[in-house]
Formats: C-alpha cells, sequence, structure tokens
C-alpha cells in the first residue's frame, strides 16, 4: 500500500471504529470493525493479520475519546452515516466473533436426509445463510448420511432439501454428501491409528462402558499401534460382524463426562442388511458423527460453527481430534433450544404420522415442515425475519405461531388482494332494490391502481329483488329488524330468517347511514357469479363455501385475502378453487 491509500484506510477505519464505539456505550469492538471492514472491502482479506492490527490501533486510540467526543465528531463529519446506521442495525444479527482470525466466513448447514425440513431447521439455515452473506463469505450445504440403519437416509429428501433451501432463498455456495467422502474419512481414521490416537476396540459393548465408567482403559487401548492398523484392516476387509469391532478415538479416561471418554469414531453396519440409498452395500464400516463433522468442518474450511447447545458435548469429544491432528478448532456458537408451541417439530413424529397415514403428505398442513408452510402461504421472508429477531442467543426461545403469523401478515397485507368468500353459504335475498348497481371493489383498499372487480346486482320479479349468497355465520348474528351493510354496496334490514334462507329489503345506498346505524358489515357474493371454493384449514379440515367469480383469474401460489376470513395460498383453480389458510 502507498503511504496515499494508507492514510486513506485509516481514516476508513477510524470512521468505522467511531460508529461502533457511538453504538456500543463509547467503546469499539475490533472484531465488529474488522468485520464490517472486511465486509466492505473484501480485497483486504488476504491481509487479515495486519488489517486487525491497524484496526486494534485505531479503537483504541477511538476508545480513549469519550462517547461525547466520539458523537461530536461523527455529528460533525458523518451526519448521514447515524442515520443509516440506524436503519441498518433494527435487521441486523449481532456481529461474529473473531472473524479476523479467518480468511474467510464459511458456515455450513448440514442435514440428515432421513426426513423432509421443517420450522425447527430454520434457525440453523437462516442464520449460517445470514451470517455467510453479512461477511460476503460461504454458506455450504452438507449432506449427513452416514448411518445407513437408524438414521437412514432416503434418496427423494436429498432434492426436497435442495428444494426447501431454494424457497428459502438460502442457497448454498457448494454442496457435499458425506457418502461421497467415505475414502477420506477412511485415510484420516487410519492416520490417528497409526499415530496411537485411536484404537480398535473389540470388547463388548457393556464390558467397554464398565471400564469407561470406572475411568480405566479396556483391554484393547494399550495395544501397539501395529496391532490396530492390522484390526482395522480386518475391519475393512469384512472380518468383524456388527457390534464386534469400533474405532476409538483416544481422550481423557477421566474427562468429568464419561460420554466423553473415548467415544466411537468409526463401527461395522452389516450393509447387506442396511444398504445405503445412495452407495448401496459398498462400505460396511461407517464413520459416527463426530469424526465425519469434524473432519469435514476442517477440510471444508468452515470459520465458524452455528448450531444447537444440544453439540457442546460433541465440540469437547471433537477437540481431542482436532488436537491429535494438529488442527484448530472453528469457533462455535451455540443457540439455545427455540420451540414453537403448538408445531410439531419431532422428526420421528412426522415420519411416524406419515408412515401410519396420519399425515397424507410431506406438505400436510398440520405439520410444521417448510413444505406445509409453502402450500399454506407463509412466506419465506416472514421465516427469515423470524430467525434473525430471536438471533443466534444462547438462551432457550419460546414462540408461538402467531409470532411468525404476525411477521407474514406485515409481509402480505401490503400486496396480496382482496376478495369474498363466502364460508357456509346461506342464500340472502334483498327486495325492494331501487335500480342496477354496478359496484366497482378494489383489488386492494390501499392501491386504487391495482385494479377492481365489478359486479352487475340487478334487481328482478316484481319485488324488484336480488339473490346474493351471505355466509351462515353472519346470518345466525342477525335479528329481523337490523340494519346491515353489504360492503361497498348498500344497506338492508333484515326480515325473516331460516335455516336456508334470509330476507331482507333495501333502506337506503350512503355507508355514512350505515356507520351512524352501527351496521355490522358483511360481505356477499352474487349468486350467479360464485365459483365452488375449498379452503384446507391448519388442522387439515375443509371450509367449503363460494368464492367470488372473479377469483377465476387466479392462478396456483396466489397469496390473496378472503375479506373476514382470512389470508390463503391459491392451490389450484379449475371448476372449483382449492386454497389453503394461512391465517387471519
Ligand atoms: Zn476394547
Amino acid at each position: 500500500m502507498n503511504p496515499k491509500e494508507d492514510a486513506e484506510l485509516r481514516e476508513f477505519i477510524r470512521k468505522l471504529a467511531l460508529l461502533n464505539a457511538v453504538r456500543h456505550d463509547g467503546k469499539a469492538q475490533t472484531g465488529s470493525v474488522v468485520g464490517k471492514l472486511l465486509a466492505e472491502k473484501p480485497e483486504l482479506r488476504s491481509k487479515a493479520k495486519e488489517i486487525a492490527r491497524l484496526v486494534g490501533e485505531v479503537v483504541q486510540q477511538v476508545n480513549s475519546l469519550s462517547l461525547s467526543e466520539q458523537k461530536g465528531i461523527v455529528e460533525e463529519r458523518w451526519p448521514e452515516a447515524l442515520v443509516k446506521e440506524k436503519i441498518e442495525e433494527e435487521k441486523r444479527l449481532p456481529p461474529l466473533p473473531n472473524v479476523e482470525k479467518y480468511a474467510e466466513v464459511v458456515t455450513r448447514f448440514s442435514p440428515n436426509p432421513d426426513c423432509v425440513l421443517h420450522l425447527g431447521s430454520a434457525r440453523a439455515i437462516v442464520l449460517c445463510y445470514e451470517y455467510a452473506r453479512m461477511y460476503k463469505g460461504k454458506f455450504i450445504l452438507r449432506f449427513e448420511d452416514t448411518d445407513p440403519k437408524l438414521k437412514r437416509p432416503v434418496l427423494e429428501f436429498y432434492d426436497r432439501i435442495r428444494e426447501d433451501l431454494a424457497w428459502l432463498g438460502c442457497k448454498p455456495n457448494e454442496e457435499y454428501i458425506q457418502s461421497d467422502r467415505i475414502a477420506t474419512y477412511y485415510e484420516y481414521a487410519e492416520s490417528l491409528l497409526k499415530d496411537g490416537y485411536a484404537y480398535v476396540c473389540t470388547c463388548d459393548r457393556e464390558r467397554f462402558r464398565e471400564k469407561s465408567l470406572a475411568s480405566e482403559p479396556c483391554e484393547c487401548r494399550g495395544l501397539s499401534s501395529e496391532e490396530h492398523l492390522k484390526r482395522w484392516k480386518r475391519m475393512l476387509e469384512g472380518g468383524y460382524g456388527e457390534g464386534e469391532a469400533v474405532v476409538r478415538v483416544k481422550t481423557d479416561l477421566n474427562h468429568p463426562n464419561p460420554a466423553v471418554r473415548d467415544w466411537p469414531a468409526l463401527r461395522v453396519i452389516d450393509s447387506k442388511k442396511y444398504p445405503h440409498p445412495r452407495v448401496g452395500s459398498k462400505y460396511h464400516v461407517w464413520p459416527l458423527y463426530n469424526l465425519a463433522c469434524g473432519i469435514d468442518d476442517h477440510l471444508m474450511g468452515v470459520s465458524h460453527i452455528i448450531r444447537g447447545k444440544e453439540h457442546l458435548t460433541n465440540e469437547v469429544r471433537q477437540n481431542y481430534m482436532y488436537k491429535h491432528l494438529g488442527w484448530e478448532y472453528p469457533e462455535a456458537i451455540h443457540y439455545g433450544r427455540l420451540k414453537i408451541t403448538g408445531a410439531s417439530l419431532s422428526k420421528s413424529k412426522i415420519v411416524e404420522g406419515i408412515r401410519t397415514g396420519i399425515y397424507k403428505s410431506w406438505d400436510d398442513p398440520r405439520l410444521a415442515t417448510f413444505a406445509a408452510l409453502r402450500r399454506r402461504g407463509i412466506t419465506p421472508e416472514a421465516i427469515k425475519k423470524l430467525i434473525i429477531d430471536v438471533g443466534p442467543k444462547t438462551s432457550d426461545v419460546v414462540l408461538s405461531w402467531e409470532n411468525l403469523y404476525a411477521h407474514n401478515r406485515k409481509i402480505l397485507d401490503p400486496k396480496a388482494n382482496r376478495y369474498f368468500f363466502v364460508h357456509n353459504p346461506t342464500q340472502l335475498k334483498v327486495k325492494k332494490i331501487p335500480k342496477v348497481f354496478t359496484p366497482k371493489l378494489r383489488l386492494h383498499p390501499d392501491y386504487p391502481e391495482g385494479g377492481f372487480r365489478e359486479y352487475t346486482i340487478t334487481p328482478e320479479g316484481v319485488d324488484n329483488a336480488v339473490a346474493l349468497w351471505v355466509s351462515r355465520s353472519d346470518v345466525d348474528a342477525l335479528k329481523a329488524g337490523k340494519i346491515v351493510r353489504l360492503m361497498e354496496l348498500f344497506n338492508i334490514k333484515i326480515g325473516r330468517t331460516d335455516a336456508y334462507s334470509v330476507e331482507a329489503s333495501f333502506v337506503s345506498e350512503p355507508y355514512e347511514e350505515a356507520r351512524k346505524a352501527g351496521a355490522p358489515l358483511i360481505h356477499w357474493i352474487p349468486i350467479e357469479a360464485g365459483l365452488p371454493c375449498q379452503v384446507v384449514m391448519p388442522d387439515a379440515t375443509v371450509a367449503e363455501g363460494i368464492a367470488e367469480s372473479a377469483c377465476k383469474r387466479l392462478k396456483p401460489d396466489d397469496i390473496v385475502q378472503f375479506e373476514r376470513f382470512g389470508f390463503v395460498r391459491v392451490d389450484e383453480v379449475n371448476m372449483k378453487l382449492t386454497a389453503y389458510y394461512a391465517h387471519r
């Protein structure tokens, strides 16, 4: 860098540090400033070390000023930055730790393709993706499919998971499948065995457990590495049956958590009985979670592991392997549990429900799978907002469906067109209508430029009457003599009602009169302008009714609001409209 560039860079860092300090009670944080700097000037990434030192210096200077001095400088020099920072801050995730240590921020989402994804995975996906994006880094999708026996992967889920990520707008930059990488795991297992950091344990499971609980080595642990390499060869050649041999990674036998002690890294699976859906019976020695995941994180250059705190012990386990291999463990961020009341987020329950036929498909509206949410008209933006709001905090969080709906409503409300849907239709006959009415109903009340739907109400017969569909629940709330306003049409007075129909007579046209009379507003559809409609509700029941004929122009995936009913996603339009209910 020449002196001029150097001075400019220093000044830019000073600006970032001052802004950061103003937001953090006068104390700028070196990590955040470096992160921001590298995000804005990615070309500096190759000089991360030098940059970190420079930022450290500037931050120290800035932090030696008082908060009011800092504010004074910012207000004078970059007043616009203060406003901009504020807006950005609202939706920003907190900075990742130690970003400056890495050439690039790399995150990964690593599902086992043994089920479709559901809302419970949203946090891992959205945080990993958004952080990678925030630092202009890389987001990896890694299929962890190395247990063909107990967590058997299913071919169709690989694609469904890819589709779900694409729908969420979290497309990975790279994709890996662990069942393609078995040779790599073997290579590292062999090297650990050779160097005496792992051993092939042929003890009976119960016997090993007793020893381990007593912090004692089993009979295998002390044998020479030559012997273990022999056993390893035998393992690969099929000389051991299921449960007869396990490769264990050496740890501290006195580790306070017995589950950490000499953890299993690879084991034998009867591949004739449990073939893998992708590689069949090619392998019968399969890596276990910590070996495969630990090796991959390092080899794939993962800088920040962002996952649930149930993985804390796995970090402890993998740390031993990292030390054996001379590797440095990535930054690990463990967030708390996210519970959504009323949503079943148990994979096994979902799979079981599909198997037994309780749920018809992966997008059954009762499920919290992404497929189901998509079908109901829950937008990926709402899911992202929900997750970013919660962030990566370590405390447990309980949310409700309503939290998600509130985000979704905010997104849909300004753009979803409105239509009338009459649930449980009942005939309303309105008499004494003085003229032909041609109401123009706005598709969206806030955007007249969005267009209209238009109906013609032509009085007929000796009593100048028209017939309309109205909802049974509206009728049930009406008593004879009551004034009601038909939305955007006119005011009527209720006459005779029975189980099948209602009669009313025209009163007046102005909305003002209805308002003065405190008249309820109800929606309606001309009898001849109805389209049979079914709305599949979140509990999988079906709300039967009639939608206005303008709905014929809707297309699958359109999301509209049925007035006074709720937001729905159009699923199918032909002689009948089928929609899925999102929420009110
Ligand atoms: Zn043993």
